[in-house]
């Protein structure tokens, strides 16, 4: 999926999250942090690019180990020993970035290291990946322009 699609439904969890929970907000910027962090294993996405996550594209592949819930749980973990909401933050945005991956076609290895892929329908980029992204924009928006009516 593209990244304007994890930042939209990042932040349509974040929404529905802080509805329920009084989480502070701050920790908003840890969940985009953690959307946009696990495709830093792909070449061509916004912020794989760079010549500095070359090294790790070596180590993990396209879709690899950061996409999966093994490094998940572990990464969100390692941020949480620092600091518990912030932890909660990257765990969060880790897994709605890999529940989205899991509606494309090219799919997930969400259960690495067992070599099984999670797949969906929906190609990255494709018209349909389009009418996802407005979609959610538009309830992000609702959403938003609701709660500032209601205060
Ligand atoms: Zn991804």
């Amino acid at each position: 999926m593209l990244f304007r699609s994890h930042i939209v439904f990042s932040l349509a969890v974040w929404f529905l999250l802080s509805y329920y929970v009084a989480v502070p907000f701050w920790v908003l910027g840890f969940v985009l942090l953690s959307t946009v962090f696990v495709d830093i294993d792909i070449k061509n996405s916004r912020f794989g690019n760079r010549w500095y996550f070359r090294p790790l594209q070596w180590v993990t592949s396209h879709r690899g180990v950061l996409h999966s819930l093994v490094a998940c749980v572990l990464i969100s973990l390692i941020v949480g020993s620092f600091n518990l909401w912030a932890g909660f933050g990257f765990f969060v945005g880790y897994v709605s970035h890999l529940f989205l991956d899991c509606f494309t076609l090219s799919g997930v290895r969400l259960f690495w290291p067992f070599g099984f892929k999670v797949k969906g329908f929906v190609k990255s980029g494709s018209w349909v990946e389009d009418v996802v992204f407005v979609l959610i924009l538009i309830l992000n928006v609702l959403y938003v322009v609701g709660r500032v009516i209601m205060h």
